[in-house]
């Protein structure tokens, strides 16, 4: 029984063959997708993925897609708050912050706001954070405890117990089957049981397998990789599961 716990299923990238994308990761045993939102003017199209048998979504703005040329954010809070309602969201995500985005400050405000959504109804959030864990943890700390998860953990092992202590799990994806992913075994080796999920994070973070291919898809990555990510985990002693999430909102 697999879980995806991050898979944007809802990209181009998918537009050819989602439903036979679907199929692929339900043979190879996963059980549950997870598609987070990335921005507003997409959650629409994200919600709809619900359709596909093993689906559930989240909503959230990801702090790459926040655009450079609107200043006023005031309508995101209430907006996410309806959506996520209405669409039953499992979740609120992706969220978080990303150095190389820019605009940290701004980044932080959008992120503070989407926490405290996911607070008043009570949903898991996931966390996007690349090379900004100190004002992550700053924030969450000021924050308090929060249920949630930190996709496709990059951060050092010994912020591990950092985040597990705010309530937080771990999530990891391809780059566990990369050439140098020593960092990223690291970390997951000091994940607390019970705290460790894997992810597709579909389309990006392939394989190495798929690396260097060329055919028209090949270099994606897709849910069923999740199954080759669970046993590189299981070889390193830990045994990924379902997080902050019921197994049963996604039959
Ligand atoms: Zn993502």
């Amino acid at each position: 029984m697999l879980f995806d716990s991050h898979c944007h299923l809802d990209f181009a990238e998918y537009d050819a063959d989602r439903v036979a994308v679907v199929r692929r990761a339900q043979g190879a045993g996963v059980r549950g997708i997870l598609v987070p939102g990335t921005h507003p003017d997409t959650w629409t199209r994200t919600a709809e993925m619900q359709t596909l048998p093993g689906i559930q979504v989240a909503l959230g703005l990801h702090p790459c897609f926040i655009d450079p040329r609107i200043d006023d954010f005031a309508f995101l809070g209430p907006k996410l708050r309806e959506q996520a309602v209405a669409c039953g969201a499992v979740a609120i995500g992706e969220c978080g912050l990303d150095k190389s985005a820019g605009r940290l400050s701004l980044q932080i405000r959008l992120l503070r706001e989407q926490l405290q959504v996911a607070r008043d109804l009570d949903l898991p959030v996931l966390l996007h954070c690349v090379k900004a864990h100190g004002a992550l943890l700053s924030l969450l700390q000021e924050m308090g405890p929060i249920q949630g998860v930190m996709h496709s953990y990059s951060g050092s092992p010994e912020l591990v117990p950092v985040y597990a202590k705010l309530g937080l799990c771990f999530s990891f994806g391809g780059v566990l089957s990369w050439a140098g992913a020593k960092k990223s075994k690291l970390a997951l080796q000091r994940v607390p049981t019970g705290h460790l999920l894997v992810e597709s994070d579909g389309p990006d973070q392939p394989l190495s397998r798929r690396q260097g291919q060329t055919a028209p898809g090949d270099q994606r990555s897709e849910p069923a990789d999740v199954k080759d990510i669970a046993a590189i985990a299981r070889a390193l002693g830990a045994e990924p599961g379902w997080g902050p999430f019921e197994r049963s909102a996604f039959q």
